[in-house]
C-alpha cells in the first residue's frame, strides 16, 4: 500500500520496539517518571513517525485529561497517547506532549544496525497483507 513516509532523526533516539522505527529524541525527553497501565512510561515534547487515533477523555491516575492515542505510522502498535487538555492547573504543562509507554519503544544507541533490519523485512511485511 505505498510507501510509509517516515522522519530520520539524528543522535540519539528511542525506537519503536517492533519495527525499529525512530520516534523520538533524546534531548526530547522531559521525564521519565511516568506511570500507565503497562508500568513506566516517558514523557516527550515531541515525537514522529505516529499517526493518532481518537481523542477522548481519561482518567489516569485519578486526573481527567483529554488525550488522544498514538501509533507507530510503520507496524501501526499502539505506543502511547498525547495530552491535548488538562483539567487540572498544575497539569498544564503536559498539553501538547506525548507519553510513550516504555514497554512499547527501545532505547536506539545502536540505530544504524536497526536500520538495515528494518530495510529487509519491511518487504516481506508487505507481502503478507
Ligand atoms: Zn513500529
Amino acid at each position: 500500500m505505498g510507501r510509509v513516509f517516515l522522519v530520520d532523526l539524528e543522535g540519539k533516539t528511542y525506537n519503536c520496539k517492533f519495527c525499529k522505527t525512530q520516534l523520538a529524541r533524546a534531548d526530547q525527553l522531559i521525564s521519565k517518571a511516568f506511570h500507565c497501565s503497562s508500568g513506566r512510561a516517558y514523557l516527550f515534547n515531541k515525537v514522529v513517525n505516529i499517526y493518532f487515533g481518537q481523542t477522548e477523555e481519561r482518567t489516569l491516575l485519578s486526573e481527567t485529561h483529554t488525550v488522544t492515542d498514538i501509533f507507530c505510522r510503520r507496524c501501526g502498535q499502539i505506543l502511547g497517547w498525547k495530552y491535548e487538555k488538562s483539567h487540572e492547573e498544575s497539569q498544564k504543562y503536559k498539553e501538547g506532549k506525548f507519553v510513550l509507554e516504555r514497554v512499547r519503544f527501545i532505547d536506539g544507541e545502536f540505530d544504524s544496525e536497526f536500520y538495515i533490519d528494518t530495510r529487509s523485512s519491511s518487504s516481506d511485511d508487505e507481502d503478507t497483507m
